[in-house]
């Protein structure tokens, strides 16, 4: 939507530029420009215009002009659409190595090609030629390096975002993640009256797993319990949540979910833990874990409130002889 935005942008820009020169012997003075906003449409926006939009385009602009009668714009304009398509074109195959080099390439190429006919049309000498031709070969440059260079702050900025809210062992959401959607989950399920529910596992006598197998093993094995808890969360119903609040503690919350509701998947989850065997170095290590449930309370003050239930739960099943659910 915001890319058809620039669109019409561009296009009202690039008439009311030639509104203003229209008729007259320099009416090719703004042609650099309007390349330039044509690889930004193609090239960054990476808009497709399909064929049949373009002919009306290139058809009442050449009106506009009053350059229908002149063979050397039907050139002209067919290597514009041919300059669009190939920019659009290896935007899209995503060309790994060497962006830079393929997209000059395309840029040279074409514009060298698109200031030919121009400079037919208008019988430029060959002086003229090159410099606009050279201006447009430094435009695209910098075009590119702009917004290469603004693309690479706010991936960057995205990197960051990740990373403060993700394990970086198995990848699943933190605890920063948690705390700041408990906390907005409680308060809009409150205010809303909407049922919330959270389970709590953790995975039983998983320092032995560290003493027995080693560090590395219990690594691989807590990847897999994320594996193992986002698959079946995935095949039910993906506004449930996991996040890694502990070393082998997890949370799920299940925003929209009561006690009752929650239990098909709390089980689910328990049984595919139970019966998950990680292969390490030829040996296969199995788990157990123990688990707390519970539901969101008119008599809970803050998340806290819920979350000490929930984990007076885990606790339970845990004294209880662990490998087992606990959910009042
Ligand atoms: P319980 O059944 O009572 O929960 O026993 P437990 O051994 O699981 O509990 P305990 O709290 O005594 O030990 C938790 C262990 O989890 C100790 C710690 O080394 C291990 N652990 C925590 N984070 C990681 C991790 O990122 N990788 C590995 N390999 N181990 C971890
Ligand atoms: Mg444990
Ligand atoms: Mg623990």
């Amino acid at each position: 939507m915001n890319s058809w935005f620039g669109v019409i942008y561009m296009l009202v820009f690039i008439f009311g530029m030639q509104f203003t020169i229209v008729g007259k012997e320099i009416s090719w003075e703004f042609m650099n420009f309007i390349i330039i906003a044509l690889i930004f449409c193609a090239y960054f926006l990476n808009i497709r215009v399909p064929i049949y939009l373009f002919i009306p385009i290139i058809l009442v602009y050449m009106v506009f002009n009053g350059s229908l009668v002149y063979w050397q714009s039907w050139c002209h304009a067919i290597s514009v659409m041919i300059t669009y398509w190939s920019f659009n074109k290896i935007r899209r195959i995503q060309v790994r190595k060497h962006p830079f080099i393929n997209y000059m390439l395309v840029g040279v190429v074409w514009g060298a090609i698109m200031w030919y006919f121009v400079a037919l049309k208008f019988s430029l000498s060959l002086d003229v030629y090159l410099q606009e031709f050279a201006y447009l070969i430094i435009f695209e440059a910098l075009l590119y390096s702009y917004v290469a260079m603004l693309l690479r702050e706010s991936t960057l900025k995205l990197h960051l975002l990740a990373f403060a809210n993700h394990d970086a062992l198995t990848k699943a959401q933190n605890y920063a993640a948690y705390t700041s959607e408990i906390k907005y989950l409680f308060s809009n399920s409150q205010q809303n009256n909407l049922n919330l529910s959270m389970m709590m596992f953790d995975i039983d006598k998983f320092k032995s797993i560290n003493d027995t197998y080693g560090h590395l093993a219990g690594d691989r094995v807590l990847q897999n319990v994320v594996s193992t808890v986002q698959t079946v969360i995935d095949n039910n119903d993906p506004r449930v949540r996991l996040y890694r609040t502990g070393g082998e503690e997890f949370n799920i919350l299940f925003p929209g979910y009561d006690l009752q509701s929650t239990k098909t998947i709390v089980k689910e989850i328990f049984l595919s833990l139970n019966n998950l065997t990680v292969n390490v170095n030829g040996k296969s290590i199995s788990i157990t874990v123990s688990v707390g449930v519970s539901s969101l309370s008119n008599y809970d003050q803050e998340p806290n409130d819920f979350y000490s239930r929930v984990d007076t739960n885990l606790y339970h099943s845990k004294k209880n002889g662990r490998k087992q659910i606990t959910a009042i």
